[in-house]
């Protein structure tokens, strides 16, 4: 039997529900069940592939390729899981579906309308694909009372009817903030959001609350009494140090027993966390530290970068070092005088995806510092272009070298593949032929070359790993390239698009295609990540 955990969250947005879902999940496998997490959210866009870094965060990429919400990449990292398509729908994707289906004539000449057709739609959603799981959390983005997430709750509620409450509960997570004038912990946002939610019939049989401070007994009362739940079931979700810390305070609290307790299963026993206190003790106590400059260009708002800062972190707990990340915004770059200002001091410099051709000159600047500096460097995806853009410019000679991204070039280093393998054997050995000119999302295979750095950095020479990007570095310019001390090190299967280049010469200096932060994992670093936060280790020891 499959039972559905819905987590909702009221008072404000930012709470962490996505973290919070995802502590949970893994403590339920710790006590040897079977996760699938899966997210809802209610805005209209049909996935959050268009929208801008600044809106939304990072798009978080799954193996099958779908372009899903960040909170999907915190249910990875936790729980191991990868994720697939159908773990995240929203709004959008649920009418442009019902829209197709009534255009279709699937519907028979029926009236189409939010309940039941939508609201369908959404059980549907959560449902499919389940099979086999022990639990399937799922999280509802936005918060209670907002207009656009009724249908959600609207399905929620007709599903606990449909499947039956002792398969399916509901988790709230509020705010109780301190008042200091006051000297209190304060309870009536949590009732106001309770009460939204019974409005719509949902009574939450667990509250997450999350606070600076101990919930004393007669607030856990009150709650408990305003709101209908035992006051078991008043859970404190205080502030942490460590995101990774909240399996480890919320078994403390009592989350998974109140959970297995609701559904009449074992719960006495305590499950193994030695996992979760190996992470949190790493964190806390490195023996070293490194500095990385990240130069990119969404540096404003740093949940663009999630995926990477946690890549960085888990590069670090494999080191034994705490990893400083500078975030430089690459425009600052172009300025005089500024790159020695920035990047003097550096342990290692890394330059992440990104789209478009603002900033893409300070990246260049930043590839050439950590080459000639002999720092150690990791571009990715669009970093790796700009390093190949970098030498093809100072070291091939090729002065006009660019991206076909920022217009048209004479000398097309980067390229789609409709540019550049145009009409050629290249292109038409592609499978289906029609790769180029739209994004290369999800996981594809790569074959790195023997005896290359990235090949001892993974260990083997056969990869699979997740890309998001529409441009290809043109192949047509190894020859020139690798006449200088550039070396095509990885190239998927059929030898067409390069996938990694780097520099045997310099103490280490990849470029990759593909994300590899989307893979990485606290209790399993992505060895790009270990091996560039080990040279940057390295770095700070030389310099010493
Ligand atoms: N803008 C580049 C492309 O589309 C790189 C994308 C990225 O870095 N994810 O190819």
């Amino acid at each position: 039997m499959t039972r559905f955990v819905f987590v909702t969250g009221g008072v404000v947005s930012s709470l962490g529900k996505g973290i919070a879902s995802a502590a949970l999940a893994a403590l339920l496998q710790a006590r040897g069940h079977t996760v699938r997490m899966r997210k809802l959210d209610p805005y209209l866009n049909v996935d959050p592939g268009t929208m801008s870094p600044y809106q939304h965060g990072e798009v978080f990429i799954t193996d099958d390729g779908a372009e899903t919400d960040l909170d999907l990449g915190h249910y990875e990292r936790f729980t191991g899981v990868h994720a697939r398509r159908s773990d995240n729908a929203t709004t959008g994707r649920i009418y442009s579906d019902v829209i197709a289906r009534e255009r279709r004539g699937d519907y028979l000449g029926a009236t189409v309308q939010v309940i039941p057709h939508i609201t369908d739609a959404i059980k549907e959603a959560i449902v499919s694909d389940t099979d086999g799981y022990d639990f399937v959390l799922v999280e509802i983005g936005g918060t209670v009372g907002d207009i656009e997430s009724l249908p959600f709750l609207e399905a929620i509620r007709q599903l606990r009817n449909d499947l039956g409450h002792d398969q399916t509960m509901c988790v709230h997570l509020t705010l109780l903030p301190y008042i200091p004038s006051a000297g209190e912990l304060k309870t009536k946002p949590t009732q106001h959001s309770v009460k939204e939610l019974q409005n719509v019939g949902l009574q939450p049989q667990i509250l997450l609350c999350r606070c600076d401070r101990p919930i004393p007994q007669t607030e856990r009362q009150k709650i408990a009494n305003f709101c209908n739940v035992r006051p078991e079931a008043v859970i404190a979700a205080p502030d942490v140090d460590t995101i990774y810390a909240c399996p480890i305070t919320y078994h403390q609290q009592g989350m998974d027993r109140e959970v297995l307790r609701y559904f009449g299963l074992p719960h006495e026993t305590s499950p193994d966390l030695s996992r979760w206190e190996k992470i949190v003790r790493a964190v806390r106590e490195p023996k070293g530290e490194v500095r990385i400059a990240v130069v990119g260009k969404y540096t404003a708002l740093l949940d663009s970068y999630k995926s990477l800062a946690e890549a960085l972190l888990h590069g670090g707990i494999a080191q034994d070092v705490r990893v400083r990340m500078n975030w430089i915004d690459s425009e600052e770059l172009e300025k005089d005088g500024k790159i020695e200002e920035h990047l003097r001091g550096m342990d290692g410099i890394l330059v992440p995806g990104g789209f478009g051709e603002r900033g893409s000159e300070g990246k260049i600047n930043a590839v050439r510092y950590a080459r000639e500096n002999n720092i150690p460097f990791l571009g990715i995806c669009f970093g790796m272009q700009m390093a190949v853009i970098e030498c093809a410019r100072t070291l091939a000679g090729l002065k006009n070298a660019s991206s076909t991204e920022f217009g048209p070039t004479d000398e097309p280093l980067v390229g789609l593949m409709t540019e550049w393998a145009r009409g050629t054997e290249l292109l038409r050995r592609r499978e289906g032929g029609d790769l180029g000119g739209t994004m290369r999302v999800g996981a594809y295979p790569a074959k790195l070359a023997e005896n290359s750095r990235v090949a001892q950095v993974y260990g083997k020479t056969d990869i699979r790993e997740r890309h998001r990007h529409r441009w290809e570095v043109n192949v047509h310019y190894r020859e020139v390239l690798e006449k200088t001390s550039l070396r095509f090190s990885g190239m998927s299967p059929d030898g067409v698009l390069p996938e990694v280049v780097e520099y045997p010469d310099h103490p280490w200096f990849i470029g990759v295609q593909y994300h590899p932060e989307l893979l990485s994992k606290p209790f399993d670093p992505h060895p790009l990540f270990s091996g560039f936060v080990g040279a940057a280790k390295q770095e700070s020891q030389n310099r010493k």
